[in-house]
């Protein structure tokens, strides 16, 4: 078991179909105790139960600084440590350029980016304690493309901002033994993505994606794995991508 003994926060791990909820699952199953974190209390707590002792439930809204203190202080008090920190809450608005509204502008930051800030202060001095931890954050392959399918370039901005961050906290933090990491996933089928392709859609994706299917979320769920595991000790500051070649 890779994780056995680790305990991990994981954000944005309620959404059934989602990344991290499949992470979360796949975490325990590594041996780790999991702490899901979610908007959504209410399906944060669903979640936790269906996976079992291991896990627990608590409700936080990464854009709000407060909210992240009070969820990192009841996972310390629940655990007594934090080992790694997945930061995958996410939210993407498919939007053109000249239509995005301040508010659009703001609302895609504070939860992609400004999520990834606060959460991380609250937690990295509990890892800085105990001279170790691994931090992997949510990126996209829209920071890279400069578009997605269903994100719009404010999402791409927040995406791209992930990598600077990362890599800074990376810098920053190395001499405290602790590792941050980025995953850049292509098209992954979950609600974000589902039910908002037809078949022609599909077919022009798939032409573009050497290894020919659509992402699954345990794809991912198995790089944060092994960005979390002590397999990856020697990697800090790095972008993995998971997009089956899309970028070859
Ligand atoms: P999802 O919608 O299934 O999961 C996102 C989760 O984040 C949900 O459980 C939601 O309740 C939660 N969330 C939203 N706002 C939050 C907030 N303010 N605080 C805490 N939790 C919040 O989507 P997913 O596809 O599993 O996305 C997970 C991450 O992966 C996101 O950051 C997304 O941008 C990123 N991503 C997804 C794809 C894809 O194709 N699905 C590709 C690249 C990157």
């Amino acid at each position: 078991m890779l994780l056995r003994g680790k305990t991990a926060i994981i954000t944005g791990a309620a959404s059934p179909r989602g990344i991290g909820l499949a992470t979360a699952r796949r975490f325990g199953e590594e041996g780790a105790r999991v702490a899901i974190l979610d908007i959504d209390g209410t399906a944060a707590l669903a979640a936790a139960q269906g996976l079992g002792d291991a896990h627990i439930g608590i409700a936080c809204n990464v854009a709000d600084q407060a909210s992240c203190q009070k969820a990192v202080e009841a996972v310390v008090d629940g655990f007594g440590q934090i080992d790694i920190l997945i930061n995958n809450a996410g939210i993407t608005q498919p939007v053109k350029f000249l239509d995005i509204t301040p508010a659009d502008w703001d609302r895609i930051q504070d939860v992609n980016l400004k999520g990834i800030l606060f959460l991380s202060q609250a937690v990295i001095p509990h890892m800085r304690k105990r001279k170790s931890g691994s931090i992997a954050c949510m990126s996209s392959v829209s920071a890279q493309r400069g578009g997605g399918i269903f994100g719009g370039p404010h999402y791409s901005a927040a995406k791209a901002g992930v990598l600077g961050l990362a890599k800074a906290m990376a810098r920053e933090f190395g001499a405290d033994g602790i590792r941050v990491n980025c995953v850049t996933p292509g098209l992954i089928g979950t609600d974000i993505t589902s039910g908002k392709l037809n078949d022609e859609m599909k077919a022009k994706i798939l032409e573009g994606i050497p290894l020919g299917r659509l992402g699954e979320a345990k794809d991912v769920a198995g790089i944060y794995t092994f960005l979390a595991s002590d397999l990856s000790a020697y990697v800090t500051g790095a972008v993995i991508d998971v997009n089956g070649g899309m970028l070859i």
